[in-house]
């Protein structure tokens, strides 16, 4: 069973009004603002995983920095969930400075059969790990017993648009604050792993997990095999970002599979690629 157990969907309204939503929600408009950032439906979706194989998909929205439309989308997201049981498990947005709000929007999301909340984004949503609000929401998704999906990226390299300062010690300072939450960092932690070498960094991390969004964009396939040496098989979740364009060298269209080849010429293990293309998912997100 391959589970992609990263991409983003948008809604209709979003699609075709695409330049209103991009006026209400800064960070949506600061990254969707260029015609060349896809937006794709669920059709798109189904199909790009048909050509590829790809059992299953965790969907994510988009992390809206209003509340409004947050649970708007929740709405759509939650009939698409309906709709598409068999092949699509969904994660809601919430904007976690909506305080109250937010947690009773989650435990809305969660009782209509969304499976956790994310891609949430510190910087783009604009708030802080340790801010009150956020700590409250995150014990809440720990409690309901869903995953929280968090936006990392690594604190160098080169510049791309949506790339944040949230930091590796933010990050370890939150996850000792919530140890019980299944915490999923996405693109690889944003370098994250190498500090579970540090045996309290492991202890603490216990519930960390990570998946490899975006990765072709960001590191050398290598990047797979030096992970999982670090964090073991278990902890590592293929995810692709879909419909990002992961090798715009080679690639003008989205497409699932070059992603799915250069996992399974990675020199994995037959072991750790069912793990990492779809057992690990399954467990995390309770598939
Ligand atoms: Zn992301």
């Amino acid at each position: 069973m391959i589970i992609d157990a990263h991409t983003h969907l948008f809604s209709p309204n979003v699609i075709t009004q695409r330049a209103q939503y991009a006026e209400r929600d800064t960070f949506f408009g600061y990254l969707y603002a260029s015609p060349k950032a896809r937006t794709i439906g669920v059709v798109e979706l189904l199909t790009a995983m048909d050509a590829s194989g790809v059992d299953r998909a965790v969907v994510a929205g988009w992390a809206w920095q209003n509340h409004d439309v947050c649970v708007e989308q929740n709405t759509w997201l939650i009939e698409i969930a309906r709709q598409h049981r068999a092949r699509l498990s969904v994660l809601c947005t919430v904007q976690p400075n909506a305080g109250d709000a937010a947690i009773r929007e989650l435990r809305r999301c969660v009782e209509s059969g969304l499976v956790g909340v994310g891609e949430l984004n510190a910087d783009g949503q604009g708030f802080r790990l340790d801010d009150a609000a956020f700590l409250q929401l995150a014990r809440a998704a720990s409690e309901m017993g869903v995953p929280l999906m968090l936006h990392t990226n690594e604190p160098v390299g080169h510049l791309y648009p949506g790339k944040g300062r949230l930091s590796l010690a933010e990050i370890y300072a939150f996850v000792r604050q919530v140890p019980d939450l299944h915490l999923v960092l996405a693109h690889w932690g944003g370098g994250y792993p190498f500090y579970e070498l540090m045996p309290e960094v492991r202890a603490a991390s216990q519930n960390v997990f990570y998946d490899t969004a975006a990765s072709p964009l960001l590191y050398a396939p290598d990047v797979f095999r030096v992970v999982v040496n670090l964090v073991g098989a278990d902890k590592v979740l293929f995810g692709s970002d879909y419909p990002l364009i992961l090798y715009p060298r080679r690639q003008k269209e989205p497409d699932m599979r070059p992603f799915l080849d250069e996992v399974r010429a990675v020199g994995l293990s037959d072991e750790e690629q069912r793990k990492i293309l779809g057992e690990n998912a399954a467990r995390v997100f309770g598939l």
